[in-house]
């Protein structure tokens, strides 16, 4: 009967193209024979030799089913010659030739082996899904095929293909398809849009169904609902509804036995109708469907940024999901598909689903690209790349969980994190928790924040403090409170009236103990001592510190909530937190919120207290001190502290007397620079010498006179201040001795002989040069005075002129002038009568 799939068409053209490429992309629609088909293919062709064909699936449940699937077809046993192997589970043997395996197992097995020895084929199923690891191993496993096995045969498949951009990708390599057989499928909407319909989806469903047979629908009937709570539900409705007479009732999802699984894909006599995950999209093909009954929701991973963690919520899937669902009702016949949502409401739905990589955290993955070698992040080859912010957002994770060192490199640490299956954040804090003997504690933390809240907020004043009577007020750490509150619910059975007096979720209560359950599982076989016991509040709360180091936050006083974090952010703590004394804390979520004015808060929850000697004791490398020197305007002194801090945020400041002395010199110096304290003895004097000096150099190069520049000046200011703490120290210094001794005493010797302070004239008189740093020398000197003067004076070796202001006797400028000879001989005859009316009790010459 396997003969006759329609994948067969396409066997010999699918096996001569990959002897020549040994890349294929494969598309074709559900149920052709793609998965079940394709590794026998390669294992009869002798495409394997020795080796095995490895097939990369994105769900667990799809990955066990198949392989059962094959070794039934080949008459094996499971585990044997075809085997799988999932996060927490590896049946599989040294004979296994076929390999079902999920998410990061294949990239895990890179890291130990980088050949991939014993590895012929690596099969990508179900590429459309564009999970995270079906992306990063394909770009793996194409610079393996590159690089160190030319001999290894990729293929690609999928029900549907954004073809160009795979093509592009995996160039050079063909691209193969199947039509497939497929019968057309109606298509019915609900009247009004799913979400003003307040009745439960399984009601809706159930009604659907009833419809369907009660108008003489034939063959069997699939539902998709979101999850297993759903799933029960929906049994239950149809259960109940007289149209079920004679159909057999199945669920299928990933929490089932595999007993129960099996019995949901089996064929049976009577009719049945399978409510199930999306693991029936296209993973898997239930024969005999006439109907689908579609929820058009599923739980969707995707990071949320806010908490910083991967969340699974229920949201509505996109039109493409959609019609793959719908697709299942037309395999063998025609077939009807209700969808449980109006036709406008489809229109607004997306097209696609983004692909993963550009929706998840990216820290796990990341942790595992650097294991298995990869040095730069940017310049891996993505099929379509993550966006810079999510790439350096992990990046930064991982150095602060201790998993990274500076330069990016993996550290031990790092190495010991991959054992765990966990988000990265989990991982550090269960290895931490061993040391503490909290490990219990530690996965009761974990389970209790994956899910929805489980403490509703904004809860009113009376079940606030009902809350707070019940549950307690330990303040060391939020949870404290969520895990009472869950011991409550646990108490309490669930119970809806029981959670909601208390403002507790009871959904989300009821899933904490599994998770809970799966934490201590895998902690338990990675060796860790997983007894719950009495521990110290601080165990706890120093694990959560290690997870979260990267959300040490400080409350700025303890009049607000404000807080700063590390790596230079800003928040507010949220009200209902326990933690209000303590000035140091961390917190496990994070949440952007808009108030009401518009502005972006940063509000912080899920608080415990810390110590700041605690993070010395634990990130010993991320602390660093720093010497804050500052000027007080208003005491006009130096003021210095030492500042304790953690990775950028301030945790304690000592005040340090006296403040260094180079600093304190170097700051009282700018203020005396910027004109803001002044040197009494800095007064004209100084300023003419300095200017003296910088012209004389400037004139006469040769005699190497070093000139004060703007530096020099402040660096004289500087040993002025030496010593000094405050303007009281500074203000009556005596500054000609300090600002002289710039000079040696020959250097003082030329400076006065080449621009003097005074000139000696012919006439006896010497008057005083004004020096200035734009203009020439000058004197300035009544007429009389300048008698038997006859020729301009010179100075800086006879280079330079004095200009000369030549004035009445009355001090009134009569002319200035560089040419005091032919002053003399023209325009003073000119004047001098006039000079001589105005003047007459003054001698003339
Ligand atoms: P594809 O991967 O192209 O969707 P599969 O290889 O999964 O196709 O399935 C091919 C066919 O094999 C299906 O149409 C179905 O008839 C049959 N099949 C697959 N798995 C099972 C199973 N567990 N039980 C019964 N039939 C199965
Ligand atoms: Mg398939």
């Amino acid at each position: 009967m396997t003969q006759r799939l329609p994948i067969y068409d396409i066997e010999q053209e699918l096996i001569d193209r990959l002897k020549t490429d040994r890349r294929l992309i494969l598309s074709a629609p559900t149920g052709s024979g793609k998965s079940t088909q394709v590794p026998q293919m390669l294992l009869r062709h002798n495409f394997l030799r020795e080796g095995q064909v490895v097939i990369l699936q994105p769900r667990r449940l799809a990955a066990r089913l198949l392989a059962a699937r094959v070794a039934e077809e080949l008459g094996v046993t499971l585990g044997q010659e075809v085997g799988y192997q999932i996060r927490f589970e590896n049946v599989t043997s040294p004979k296994t030739r076929i390999r079902f395996v999920t998410e990061g197992v294949l990239l895990r097995q890179m890291i130990d082996d980088p050949r991939l020895r014993g590895v012929s084929a690596l099969i990508f199923d179900e590429f459309h899904e564009r999970h995270l690891y079906g992306d990063i191993t394909l770009a793996r496993a194409l610079d393996l095929q590159e690089q160190q096995r030319p001999d290894l045969n990729l293929v690609v498949m999928s029900a549907t293909l954004n073809a160009d951009l795979l093509a592009n990708y995996l160039k050079p390599c063909a691209t193969l398809s199947s039509g497939g057989r497929t019968f057309p499928v109606d298509h019915e909407y609900a009247a009004t849009p799913g979400y003003t319909d307040k009745r439960p989806v399984w009601e809706q469903a159930a009604d659907a169904f009833s419809r369907y047979v009660h108008g003489g629908g034939e063959g069997d009937v699939l539902v998709f609902m979101p999850g297993g709570f759903e799933i029960s539900q929906t049994l239950e409705a149809i259960r109940h509804t007289p149209e079920a007479k004679g159909f057999m009732l199945l669920p299928l999802h990933g929490e089932l036995s595999p007993k129960d699984q099996d019995a949901a894909v089996a064929r049976y006599e009577r009719r049945k109708v399978v409510v199930a995950t999306n693991v029936a999209e296209t993973s898997l093909t239930i024969d005999g469907v006439r109907l689908v009954i579609d929820s058009g929701l599923a739980r969707i991973p995707r990071y949320d940024s806010n908490r910083g963690i991967n969340t699974l919520l229920i949201e509505r899937i996109s039109q493409s999901s959609s019609d793959q669902r719908a697709g299942r009702a037309g395999r063998t016949a025609p077939g009807v598909c209700m969808r449980l949502w109006s036709r406008e409401e489809h229109g607004h739905r997306p097209l696609q689903e983004l692909p993963e990589v550009q929706r998840l955290d990216l820290s796990e993955v990341v942790l595992t690209l650097k294991a298995a070698g990869v040095r730069d992040l940017r310049k891996f080859r993505w099929l379509e790349a993550p966006d810079e912010q999510s790439l350096a957002h992990a990046e930064t994770l991982l150095a602060d969980l201790g998993a990274l060192d500076r330069h990016g490199a993996l550290t031990p640490i790092g190495r010991q994190m991959l054992a765990f299956p966990l988000h990265p954040r989990y991982a550090r804090m269960l290895l931490a928790a061993q040391a503490y003997g909290c490990v219990y504690q530690a996965a009761l933390a974990a389970a209790l924040t994956q899910g929805r809240d489980l403490l509703l907020r904004n809860m009113d004043r009376d079940t606030q403090s009902l809350r707070e009577d019940l549950l307690g007020d330990k303040s060391t750490s939020d949870f404290w409170m969520l895990m009472r509150a869950w011991t409550y619910a646990v108490k309490h059975e669930f119970r809806l009236d029981a959670c909601r007096k208390l403002g507790i979720h009871a959904v989300t209560a009821r899933q904490v103990g599994p998770l809970l359950e799966q934490f201590l599982r895998i902690a338990g076989r990675e060796g860790l001592d997983v007894q719950p016991r009495e521990v110290p509040d601080e165990a706890l709360q120093k694990c959560l510190l290690i997870g979260f180091s990267d959300r040490v936050a400080r409350r700025l006083d303890q009049g607000t909530l404000r807080c700063d974090l590390v790596h230079q952010r800003r928040g507010v703590l949220a009200r209902e937190s326990a933690v209000q004394k303590s000035p140091l804390l961390v917190v496990a979520e994070i949440r952007e919120i808009e108030s009401r004015d518009k502005e972006m808060n940063t509000l912080l929850s899920l608080a415990t207290a810390v110590e700041a000697s605690w993070l010395a004791e634990l990130f010993p490398e991320d602390m660093e001190s720093e010497m804050q020197v500052q000027f007080d305007p208003t005491t006009k002194r130096v003021q210095a502290a030492e500042l304790l801090k953690f990775r950028g945020l301030a945790l304690s400041a000592r005040r340090v007397e006296p403040p260094p002395a180079d600093a304190a010199a170097r700051l009282l110096a700018e203020q005396v620079s910027a004109g803001n304290l002044t040197l009494k003895d800095w007064d004209d004097s100084v300023e003419q010498w300095i200017v003296r000096l910088n012209r004389l150099a400037q004139w006469c190069p040769e005699l190497a006179l070093p000139p004060i520049a703007d530096d020099d000046r402040r660096h004289l200011i500087e040993q002025l201040c030496h010593g000094a703490y405050g303007y009281k120290d500074i203000k009556e210094r005596e500054v000609k001795p300090v600002v002289k001794s710039w000079l040696s005493g020959a250097q003082h010797e030329l400076l006065n002989r080449h621009a003097p302070e005074r000139l000696s004239l012919p006439n006896g008189r010497t008057p005083k040069v004004i020096y200035s740093p734009g203009n020439p020398p000058h004197i300035a000197l009544r007429i009389q005075e300048l008698y038997d003067v006859n020729q301009t004076p010179r100075i800086a070796m006879g280079r330079v002129p004095v200009v000369v202001h030549i004035l009445t006797p009355g001090m009134k400028p009569i002319q200035v002038t560089q040419d005091l000879a032919g002053f003399w001989r023209e325009h003073y005859p000119r004047i001098k009568s006039e000079l001589q009316r105005k003047y007459p009790r003054h001698l003339w010459r």
